[in-house]
């Protein structure tokens, strides 16, 4: 293969939750690596703000306000990104929340809002990507796992169960789409420094010094470790892996 596997100069990236943590972590990866970005979140003030990073790095960038929970949204966001940027190449379900409470206490509206905006999202929006991928024979789908699509945890029951079927979802889209030229990948991250693992720093009693003693390479994660990973999955040098579930996590899943 000729030239750099990893350039992704003239493709077209969605980042949904890009407008901090996790997801503006990957979409400065994208972007460093070439392609235009268009971020998606809720909140107008951090998108107008991840957008106006984007560009000062010197990238192709544009924002919408949309909620990745409605599927109308989701075709809304794809055929913006087309729209702006003339293509769409990749598509990363990033947006997510948590609630942390114990299971016998979770209120069914709390369990499908986690379901929903974790999990329904990413099936949502890789449907509405499918026919822009479709055309121009050929796309990359990563969706964002965690540690809890692999372990428990006793304060996240909606959580770990969304997490659990974002890794089953990418292995059926994986299959479905594979000869349409689509491939399919989870990321699992480990403990990341973001707004959603500081309050969760500050709900859960001793969760910080457990992360510490729990991984080996002995730091919490930043959201500039998630660049690789989605410059990799979004790139050819990726092109015959998919249906992956990939922990970046600095050890941690593997610690016994
Ligand atoms: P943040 O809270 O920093 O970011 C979450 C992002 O999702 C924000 O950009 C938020 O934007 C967006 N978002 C949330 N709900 C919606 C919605 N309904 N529609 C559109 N956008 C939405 O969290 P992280 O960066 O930590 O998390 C990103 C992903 O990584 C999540 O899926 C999370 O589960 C996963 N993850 C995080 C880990 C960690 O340690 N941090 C570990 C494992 C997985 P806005 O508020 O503007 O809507």
């Amino acid at each position: 293969m000729a030239g750099n596997l990893f350039d992704l100069s003239g493709r077209v990236a969605v980042v949904t939750g890009g407008n901090g943590g996790i997801g503006l972590g990957m979409a400065e990866g994208l972007a460093g690596a070439g392609a235009a970005v268009l971020i998606v979140g809720r909140d107008a003030a951090k998108n107008a703000a991840a957008e106006a990073r984007l560009r000062e790095a010197g990238a192709r960038a544009a924002s919408l306000v949309a909620d990745v929970a409605d599927p109308a949204e989701n075709r809304r966001l794809v055929a913006a990104a087309e729209e702006r940027f003339g293509r769409l190449d990749i598509f990363v379900a990033n947006a997510g929340i948590n609630i942390r409470r114990p299971p016998e206490k979770y209120l069914p509206e709390e369990w499908n809002t986690i379901l929903t905006t974790n999990l329904s999202s990413a099936f949502y929006g890789a449907q509405a990507a499918h026919p822009a991928m479709l055309k121009q024979k050929g796309g990359k789908v990563i969706v964002i796992g965690s540690m809890t699509s692999i372990f428990g945890a006793s304060f996240a029951a909606a959580y770990s169960a969304s997490k659990g079927g974002i890794v089953q979802l990418a292995r059926a889209l994986a299959t479905a789409w594979a000869r349409d030229n689509i491939q399919v990948n989870a990321v699992l991250p480990g403990w990341i420094d973001t707004d959603l693992t500081r309050t969760g720093r500050n709900e859960v009693d001793g969760l910080h010094e457990r992360v510490l003693a729990r991984t080996p390479a002995g730091r919490w994660g930043v959201p500039e470790d998630m660049a690789g990973i989605a410059v990799f999955l979004a790139s050819r040098g990726s092109d015959f892996v998919t249906g992956a579930a990939i922990p970046v996590d600095g050890g941690y899943a593997v610690q016994a």
